[in-house]
Formats: C-alpha cells, structure tokens, sequence
C-alpha cells in the first residue's frame, strides 16, 4: 500500500472520506471545503461521534467492502497504525492532506474554544507524520517518564501508577544524558512531553526544562499535569523562559489547583491547555493468551502504539507496556523496546537502523497483557480513585 498525496484537482468528482475525528479532520474538512471537495463521510473506530462537521461519521469496517473510497489520513499519532489497518483490509492507497495544510496559519481556521493549541499542534506535526522522515529519523513526539509519584491514586491509570510503592522520582542528569544519546541518532524530536506520576512534583523539572530549551533537535516542551498541584515561582519563571506549555488534565474535583494555575499561566503568557478527554479502560492485567494474528490487530488498532515513551534508558512504543515492565509484572522488553542507553558514537548507524526495525513491529508481546482498544471500554471516567 502507498501513501500518496491527495491531489485536489483530479479528484473533484471522488467519494472522499476523512479518516480522523480529532482536530486534525476539522482542519482537512475545512481545507477541502475550501477547494469544493465534498466529504462522503468520516471514520472513526471510537463511538464518539455519529456525525462531524455535519457528516456521518461510520465506522473504518464499513472501507472493507468499497475499496474506491479515497481515504485521507487525517491522524497524527495513529497516522501509521492508520495506514496498517488499510494495508490490512487491501487498500492499494491512502492519501496523505500535507499539500492541503502547506503554508496554513491557526487563524485560517474555525475551531472549538480551547482548541487553538492542538491546531497548531496538528500544522506542524502533521507533515512530520505524514511524510515518515524519508530523510532521517523524526520523532513527532517523545514521552519522557521524569516520577514514579503522583498525587492520586487512579484506579485505571494506564501508566500503572498506583502499583509503585516507595514511588520515587528519576535523576534529571540520567534522563538528559539518555535524550542527548537519542538526539544522535534522530534529526528532531518536535515535542518532548515531560509526564510521570505527577511531574510537577518533581524539584529538578526546571532543570530539564532549561537543558531541553537549549537543544537545537528539540522543539516544543509539553508538561502534563493533573492540576493538582501548584508550580513554584522558579518554575513558572523558568516554563516562561524556556516557552514550555503546560496540558492540564481536568479530573474536576481532584484538579484542585487547576483554575489557579491556568489564572497563573495565562497572566505570564504561558501556553496551558485543559484537557477533557475521557480514559480507555485497558482491563485487568493479565495474560489473554492472544494469537499472533490477534496480536497484531490489536496493535494494529491501538491509538497508543506510536506514543514513544523514554523510561529508564529504553524506548517503548506503548507506555502501558513499559510500565507493566518496569514493574516487572512481565519481562517482554528485549522485544518490545529499544535501548538507548547504549548509543556510543561508534555504533550510531546500528541503534539508527534498530530503531527504523522498532517502528515498524506489528505488535508488542506486551499487548498480550491488555484489553487493546477493540475490546476495550472506550470513553470511561478518568481518575477514579482506588484500587481494581
Ligand atoms: S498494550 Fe498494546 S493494545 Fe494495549 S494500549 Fe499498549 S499498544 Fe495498545
């Protein structure tokens, strides 16, 4: 299967379909209302919606049995589990909405209130995901594990949080030395998301923020937070100085801090996001006992398959599963990362070609310990508090 780049002027009479619920099919939608394209329909795998801008929204299954749709990857994330799941069903193309975005700025666009972030997000990152680094090796994003502490208890917390006892906070030095391996071997990592546990318990956190601003390889710093807990003067002065924004996760009544530090943020120009998003129910753990071919579509179908997570000195591909290593609940991690911690100039070309392998494995042994999406509960309460 190819991915070619949609050409607006020879499909003017197709059934085009937008692959994408989130910001990123709003913004293609609008792109192609511009250029008098009209949208048959949207796909989704969540139930989130029945309809988007004002058309249906059906699910991916329904692509099975009509292969003339031309179907645009508007996803960021998932854009190549995306591009699986059609090579899968023996889709010969997907198209790729690069050309359409080009040259776009935030204001050319209509968008929900609080959405401004994610639609700059989805301008610069899309491209990256889209044209796969043919040159070099470009992380959109890159997750980095900075505590093991938090200030809740979530019963479904998909990074395993509740599990660690004596929970402790990771060496800022170790970490960056760890970043500066990968910055050899990768042209870029657009957006370091610094989370944990609660990160901005953390003491060292500004110090990795002013070690990350310098990099040239870097580009945005995310911090993820739960609201609940107020960054100090140095910190917020440091998040200014150093452009860091901050995503705030809204779990109402436990985001105790979050009117206070979205008042704070916004008086000193920092960028603060709120985030309602619901939570995907992962299941108890242990083993389903899936098939290979199970496996891969499970891994096929997860959103959360490209959300690269540093933990300890290894990437992983999901952080569930990391963290279900780190626990040392299983021991899949020789298939199901990579070691960077391991990089030296010598063997640069080597971890360069591991890591193109590692992105393109068609499941994680890990994936045997989890729900996947598909038979997941989608949409659940986030920050339930307590034990399973
Ligand atoms: S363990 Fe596998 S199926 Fe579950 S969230 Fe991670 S990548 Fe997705």
């Amino acid at each position: 299967m190819v991915i070619k780049e949609f050409d607006w002027i020879s499909n003017k009479n197709s059934q085009v379909v937008i692959y994408g619920t989130t910001v990123g099919g709003k913004i293609i939608y609008q792109c192609l209302q511009n250029v008098g394209i009209k949208v048959d329909f949207f796909c989704d795998r969540s139930n989130r919606y029945v309809e988007f801008c004002g058309r249906p929204v059906k699910e991916p299954s329904v692509l099975r049995d009509n292969k003339n749709y031309k179907v645009l990857n508007a996803l960021t994330r998932s854009f190549d589990s995306v591009c699986q799941y059609m090579k899968q069903i023996q889709y010969k193309e997907i198209y790729s909405c690069s050309n359409l975005i080009k040259d776009k700025r935030v204001e050319d666009f209509i968008y929900d209130e609080n959405e401004g972030e994610l639609v700059a997000d989805f301008l610069e990152k899309y491209p990256i995901y889209a044209s796969n680094c043919r040159t070099g090796i470009c992380l959109p994003s890159l997750e980095v594990f900075i505590t093991e502490r938090c200030t809740l208890r979530c019963r479904d917390c998909s990074h395993l949080i509740p599990r660690y006892q004596n929970a402790k906070d990771y060496n800022i030095e170790e970490i960056t030395e760890n970043l500066n391996k990968i910055s050899k071997m990768v042209e870029r990592i657009s957006d370091l998301i610094i989370l944990g546990g609660e990160p901005l318990l953390h003491k060292g956190l500004y110090q990795l923020l002013e070690w990350g601003y310098q990099q040239k390889c870097i580009g945005t710093l995310t911090i993820i937070s739960n609201g609940s807990v107020m960054p100090d003067e140095k910190l917020l002065s440091v998040m200014k100085e150093t452009k860091a924004r901050i995503r705030l996760s809204n779990y109402g009544k436990y985001s105790i801090k979050l009117n206070e530090i979205q008042f704070e943020c916004r008086k000193r120009g920092i960028s603060c996001f709120i985030n309602d998003e619901l939570w995907t129910d992962m299941g108890r753990i242990y083993n389903h006992n899936y098939t290979k071919k199970e496996l891969t579509e499970i891994f096929t179908d997860c959103p959360f398959s490209y959300d690269l997570l540093l933990l300890k000195g290894r990437i992983y591909r999901c952080a569930h599963v990391a963290h279900l290593n780190n626990l040392q609940i299983i021991n899949s991690y020789s298939h199901d990362s990579i070691d960077v911690a391991d990089i030296i100039d010598e063997n640069i070309n080597e971890k360069k070609q591991e890591l193109r392998e590692y992105m393109e494995v068609d499941y994680l042994e890990g994936c045997s310990y989890c729900n996947g999406i598909k038979n997941s509960i989608q949409g659940i309460e986030p920050a339930i508090q307590g034990a399973r």
